[in-house]
């Protein structure tokens, strides 16, 4: 069978780059450190490399959340952190900004806590989805209304650990979950 078609947003050397100038952005902002707070698990990739590109200290503390659907605005926490942000700089981190539901959700609770300050870094962002008005501070690429994959990003668990993000057809997907690993994996 053919493998379907599909764009590369960005290839493996994109994506370093992308980091690599976030990783700048933030490591200039922040000179005493900051806590990176990230979304499992798509942005688990991308806060890796984040964090290791950049030379500030940084702390690392994860956090899950719940959709019972996406695009209904029903958001819970599943997962809290396990520090206490109080009078910290905190980014959090996440692989796409699409609804901005999370986000939203997240800056809420997060600004309850007394930050010192609070900030969003998005790998990915969608604008033309958005049903919630949230700031983005740092941004790796934003795309157009298309469907990603790779670099965290999955669809029912694949594609998740590919170097390059990639935009596919969420209908193919639909009907067949691994409609492109033969494309994405030996490319
Ligand atoms: P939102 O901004 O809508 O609250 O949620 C973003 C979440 O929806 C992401 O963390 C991700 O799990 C999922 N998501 C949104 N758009 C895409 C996409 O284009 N590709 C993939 N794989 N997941 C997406």
């Amino acid at each position: 069978m053919n493998s379907p078609d599909y764009r590369v947003v960005l290839d493996q050397q994109g994506v370093e780059s992308s980091v690599a100038r976030l990783a700048a952005e933030l490591s200039e902002k922040y000179h005493d450190g900051v806590v990176l707070a990230a979304v499992l698990r798509g942005s688990v990739p991308f806060l890796s490399d984040l964090s290791r590109a950049m030379s500030i200290r940084s702390v690392v503390d994860f956090l899950a959340i719940t959709k019972y659907e996406r695009g209904t605005g029903r958001v819970r926490l599943l997962k809290d952190l396990d520090i206490d942000i109080t009078d910290r700089e905190v980014v959090i981190v996440e692989d796409i900004v699409d609804t901005g539901l999370t986000s939203g959700f997240l800056w809420g609770e997060f600004s309850r806590r007394s930050p010192r300050s609070l900030s969003i870094c998005t790998f990915v962002d969608r604008p033309s989805a958005r049903m919630v008005p949230v700031e983005l501070d740092h941004i790796g690429v934003e795309i157009p209304d298309e469907f990603v994959v790779g670099y965290g990003l999955d669809y029912r668990g694949r594609y998740r650990n590919l170097r390059m993000l990639a935009s596919v057809d969420a209908d193919i997907l639909a009907s067949d979950p691994d409609a492109y690993v033969e494309a994405l994996y030996v490319s």
